[in-house]
């Protein structure tokens, strides 16, 4: 573990680099120290929307100059940047939370790295990590998949590919699409236990859990308001409760290996390439 950095350390003069800056995800109390005079002692802020990172320096009295930062900028922009941040202290922040969380600043900080430039993180409030928090979900593994897609099919892929995963998933997700996310859900995994965390570090803030379906009914006679994080927990205690050699075999009796595999997946959770190896094993005993 590497010493905490002593109060002293925040009064000398800020190295040269790339720092990438946590901020609130709400409640413009949730800012650390560190970032407050990492912000106020940079050269440049490099940002998604000036005037939402203006709110924020305005709010902590500081007066760093803002230049704009999203994934789309040109190749050009992000040469300058990174050639500031060779010479000077460079920060990056994104609307809210953590930056490159479903944020810009991928590109930036990789291509940072090749050249050789040094990166510090700074880190803090992240809505995937405060949502794990509150959900009383199984956290000792958990999978953050970014937003589920918008087009049905592409949706029911994604969340088709997760189902294997033996750990509770993370999406972030928005209110005039929650019901609709909810569903799909309750589709593949009717009995799994989900969250749904909206508006995280607010006023309103709000955890809700149940199965999807149930989640569902609610949130479509009370459409929700604000940011959202959506939670499913792990396959678990469907898969123990049944052996899936029984569900197997089961299916088996009605249909081919394969067509059993996406059956028992559906209903466990379990991986399909797995129980379509294990279904071709029992037919061939
Ligand atoms: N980088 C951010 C982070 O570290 O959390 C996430 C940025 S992403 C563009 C925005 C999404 O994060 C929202 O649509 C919502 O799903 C989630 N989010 C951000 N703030 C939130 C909050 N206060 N409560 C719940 N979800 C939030």
């Amino acid at each position: 573990m590497s010493t905490p950095q002593p109060e002293s350390a925040l009064s000398e003069p800020l190295e040269a680099g790339l720092y990438i800056v946590a901020t609130p995800i709400g409640n413009l109390g949730d800012i650390t120290v560190r970032a407050v005079d990492v912000l106020r002692r940079c050269e440049v802020i490099a940002c998604e929307d000036t005037r939402v990172t203006g709110k924020l320096l305005k709010h902590l009295g500081i007066q760093t100059r803002m230049q704009r930062y999203d994934d789309h900028a040109s190749d050009r922009q992000r040469a300058a940047i990174l050639d500031r941040a060779r010479s000077e202290p460079v920060a990056l922040v994104s609307d809210a939370g953590t930056p490159l969380i479903s944020d810009p600043g991928y590109r930036l900080v990789r291509e940072a790295r090749g050249a050789g430039i040094a990166v510090t993180s700074i880190p803090g409030p992240c809505a995937a990590i405060a949502g794990l928090t509150l959900a009383g979900l199984p956290n000792d593994r958990f999978l953050f998949a970014g937003f589920l897609p918008v087009k049905e099919k592409a949706r029911g892929d994604m969340l088709a590919e997760l189902g294997g995963a033996d750990a509770t998933l993370i999406f972030y997700e928005t209110g005039p699409r929650l019901v609709r996310s909810l569903r799909a859900i309750a589709g593949v995994w009717p009995d799994r236990e989900v969250a749904v965390a909206r508006e995280l570090t607010k006023l309103h803030e709000e955890c809700r859990t149940g199965e999807a379906e149930a989640l569902a009914q609610w949130y479509e006679a009370n459409p929700p308001k604000g940011e959202i994080v959506l939670l499913v927990g792990p396959p678990g205690d469907i898969a123990s409760t049944e052996d899936p050699d029984d569900l197997l075999r089961e299916a088996l009796d009605e249909m081919g290996a394969s067509k059993a595999a996406g059956k028992v997946a559906k209903a466990t959770g379990l991986d399909r390439q797995a129980l379509y190896a294990r279904a071709v094993e029992l037919k061939s005993q």
